[in-house]
Parts: structure tokens; C-alpha cells; sequence
């Protein structure tokens, strides 16, 4: 019979947690109670590495995720810049089998997502399971939005009284003020750690004196992009558009877009509710990009409300609302919800029956999958960025990853088991 904490054994999975321990009774007993924890830790994964094997083996391409209304994306953030941070939530959701890992257009953070990626296949590796490569979509704009741009402020501007409310409301720990012995804020270049900042805007509105300003750019120039695509490891790409930019989606798709056809294998669009005109905005897309000859899958990312996953789970129900006003629109390719997604999600479209039914596969009805953004980033960045994995990915050292882990699973699992 195959013994499970044999394979652990074999693959160097069993570990104590402290070596300083002494050899006392207590010490023993104490050093026996973590081992047998971490083993049961190290059974428990295995079994549930098993589980995302047999998810992968269900969907070995992407194009069967989205016809199975499995499809989940890991958003990293358009603007995030954290590498180690990056690297280790892809790390984790590469190791949960998600199928694709969405970034800024940046070739840095794309290496620190290759980096977590590979790093999670060689994990799973050791247990002899084969991972699926998720594929890397970096995010680019077309026009003004949110998801492109970054916070700051000049801290001498700020009140010694001030107590601080932005610091407490930012989901990325991006702001960190520390005041000298006089109260007074200890100046900081830009007062946001800008490689933190992704652009969520909640501290601008909390700010007393109006010290906050934000800053957009822009991430759609041509050359960028082309050189990107060339140098770096990426299989997909998203356009963030609304209704009121058409004229700069279609500039920025004769730049760029017939280059797509070759590079990519799949092509996304993030849009909000455009109200009103969002039907012509879409059909007028729909004809810009896709082609009979079109070999990318399409992906459709309703934006209910923006970055908003953590705040609570009503979130939800903005993207869920815009997901069902897209499907009835019967456009071509994949309809996936983002922008208030969170652990909530899964279960508001089960109740409403928009995932495809084992017995009816219906994907023109149907919610294809969904991206998960702030609400699995602000959960991990506590987690992780106390207790980071080392520049090895050695998970074993990491006192955090037991519990990043359960996070990651219990989050992908009811989507991926359908
Ligand atoms: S609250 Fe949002 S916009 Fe402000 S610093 Fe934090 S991440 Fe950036
Ligand atoms: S809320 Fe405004 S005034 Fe107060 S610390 Fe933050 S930026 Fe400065």
C-alpha cells in the first residue's frame, strides 16, 4: 500500500519547525507534537495536490476552463510593483492550479511571476505531481482608469495631529508614516511606498487636509508593449476600456493588436457598466477584435466595482449584475467576473444558476470563470509580507505558508471542482 509520510520522507518534507530546541523531556514532547503536526500538514497537501491534479487533468487547455466555467486568474494588479510579494502569490496560486496570472506590464513583475510560477511547478515536482503552466496576461490601458496609477503625498504637509486614517484604511500596507519624539511625521519620499500602491484611491477621500494626489500613466505605447511581448514570457493580454474610450481602444488596437494574433492565445477586456452605451461599446469591440480568422480565445472581464473584493461581500453583486447584462449581449467568447470578487462569489452565481451545469453545458448562458484581485491580496499580504518564503521558495522555513496555503486552496476549490 503506498504510505504517504514514506513519499514525505523521500522528498524531505518532514522538518522541524525550531532547531534551537534542547534535548529536554519537554522539548521532546514539544518537538514530537510539531512533527507530527507538520506531517499531518505535509499529508494533508499531498491529498490536496491531488486534488489539483485531477482539476488540471479535467481542463488540460485553457480553452477548456472557460467552457467548463472553471476559469480562475490570480490579479496581481495592473500597477503593483512588489516583486517578492508577487513571486509568492504566484507561487501559491500557480500550486492551486489556477490558469492564468494577470500583471502589470512591467518586465519586472513578470519575471517575479515566471519566478513564482516555476518555482511552484518544481514544488509540486517533489510530490510527483505535474503542474499546468498558468498562463502570464499582463494589463494594459487604453485610456484614464483607476487600476493605472499611484498615490502620494508630501508628508511635511501633514497635521502632527493627524491621526493617520489613510495608513489604516490602504489594503497594501503601502502607507507606513512614523513620527519623530515632537509628533511630527518623519518625512518620507512621496509618503506611499509606490511599488505597494495599486491604485485603489481609498485614502484620498479619508485625508482631512486633502494631501493625497494621484498620479495615472499609461502603459499602451506600442514599442513597450511589442518589446514586452518579445523579451518576456507572456500568453495573453487585457485592455482596460470603458464606453467612453472607443476612440482610444481602436488607436490602440491598430497599434498593437494585429501583432496579437501570432504572440497570444488569449485576449481579455476589462470594462466597467458603461450604462447606457455599454451594449454599443461592446459590439463595437467585438467587431475590432474578433476576426473569423481570430485564434485567441476572448475573455470578457466584467469590472463590477473596481478593487473593492476586500471591502465586503456585497461587492460582489456589482459584478455579478454586470456579468449577466454582458451574457445576454450573447457576444463572442468568455464571460469572467472581476471587481468585487471574493470568497462570496461562487456561491451568489451558483444561486442565480449562471455557472454551466454538469447535465447542460450552456457557455453563451454561463459565467466562465472568475479573477480574484484585492480580496486574495489583501488576506495574503499580512501573511506573506511578515514572513516572506527566502529567495530559494524554500516553503519548509516559512512559518506562513501552512496558513497561506489552506487560504489559497479553500479559495480556488469550489470553482475548480465545479
Ligand atoms: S489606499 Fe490605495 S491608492 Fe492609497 S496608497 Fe494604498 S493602495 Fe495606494
Ligand atoms: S490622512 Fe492626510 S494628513 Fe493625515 S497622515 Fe495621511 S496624508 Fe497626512
Amino acid at each position: 500500500m503506498f504510505c504517504h509520510s514514506n513519499l514525505f520522507h523521500k522528498v524531505g518534507l518532514l522538518h522541524t519547525r525550531n532547531n534551537t530546541w534542547r534535548n529536554t523531556k519537554h522539548c521532546k514532547l514539544k518537538h514530537f507534537l510539531l512533527r507530527c503536526s507538520s506531517v499531518q500538514f505535509d499529508q494533508r497537501l499531498y491529498s490536496e495536490l491531488l486534488l489539483v491534479k485531477q482539476w488540471l487533468e479535467k481542463s488540460p487547455k485553457v480553452v477548456n476552463s472557460l467552457q467548463n466555467g472553471t476559469w480562475v486568474k490570480l490579479i496581481c494588479g495592473a500597477s503593483y510593483q512588489d516583486l517578492p510579494f508577487i513571486r509568492n502569490l504566484s507561487f501559491l496560486f500557480a500550486l492551486a492550479g489556477v490558469d492564468c496570472i494577470d500583471c502589470a506590464a512591467d518586465s519586472a513583475v513578470v519575471r517575479s511571476v515566471d519566478q513564482g510560477i516555476v518555482g511552484a511547478l518544481a514544488y509540486a515536482n517533489r510530490f510527483r505531481i505535474p503542474l499546468k503552466r498558468p498562463l502570464i496576461m499582463v494589463s494594459i490601458n487604453d485610456d484614464e482608469d483607476p487600476h493605472f496609477r499611484k498615490a502620494s503625498f508630501d508628508t511635511s504637509h501633514c497635521p502632527p495631529d493627524c491621526s493617520k486614517p489613510c495608513e489604516r484604511v490602504c489594503p497594501a500596507s503601502a502607507i507606513a508614516l512614523q513620527s519623530d519624539e515632537n509628533g511630527f511625521l518623519i518625512p518620507f519620499h512621496q509618503g506611499v511606498i509606490q511599488n505597494k500602491c495599486y491604485g485603489c484611491g481609498r485614502c484620498v477621500p479619508v485625508c482631512p487636509v486633502q494631501n493625497i494626489e494621484t498620479t495615472s500613466f499609461s502603459s499602451c505605447h506600442g514599442s513597450v508593449i511589442d518589446s514586452l511581448l518579445e523579451s518576456e514570457p507572456i500568453d495573453a493580454i487585457e485592455i482596460h476600456s470603458r464606453a467612453e474610450s472607443i476612440q482610444q481602444f481602436k488607436q490602440l488596437w491598430d497599434s498593437i493588436g494585429p501583432s496579437f494574433e501570432t504572440r497570444l492565445s488569449l485576449v481579455s477586456i476589462s470594462f466597467p457598466d458603461g450604462g447606457e452605451y455599454l451594449e454599443e461599446f461592446l459590439r463595437t469591440v467585438e467587431r475590432i477584435i474578433v476576426k473569423e480568422s481570430t485564434k485567441y480565445q476572448v475573455i470578457w472581464q466584467a469590472d463590477g466595482k473596481p478593487m473593492s473584493g476586500d471591502i465586503g461581500r456585497g461587492t460582489t453583486m456589482a459584478t455579478v449584475k454586470l456579468a449577466k447584462k454582458v451574457l445576454s449581449l450573447r457576444l463572442r467568447g468568455y464571460v469572467q467576473c472581476a471587481g468585487g470578487v471574493n470568497d462570496y462569489t461562487i456561491s451568489v452565481l451558483n444561486e442565480l444558476e449562471l455557472r454551466p451545469r454538469k447535465e447542460k453545458v450552456d457557455t453563451g448562458n454561463s459565467v466562465a470563470g472568475i479573477a480574484f484581485g484585492s480580496f486574495a491580496r489583501r488576506r495574503l499580504i499580512e501573511l506573506l509580507q511578515r514572513n516572506s518564503f527566502d529567495d530559494t521558495m524554500n516553503v519548509e522555513n516559512s512559518s506562513c505558508f501552512e496558513q497561506a496555503w489552506n487560504f489559497v486552496f479553500h479559495l480556488v476549490k469550489p470553482i475548480k471542482q465545479g
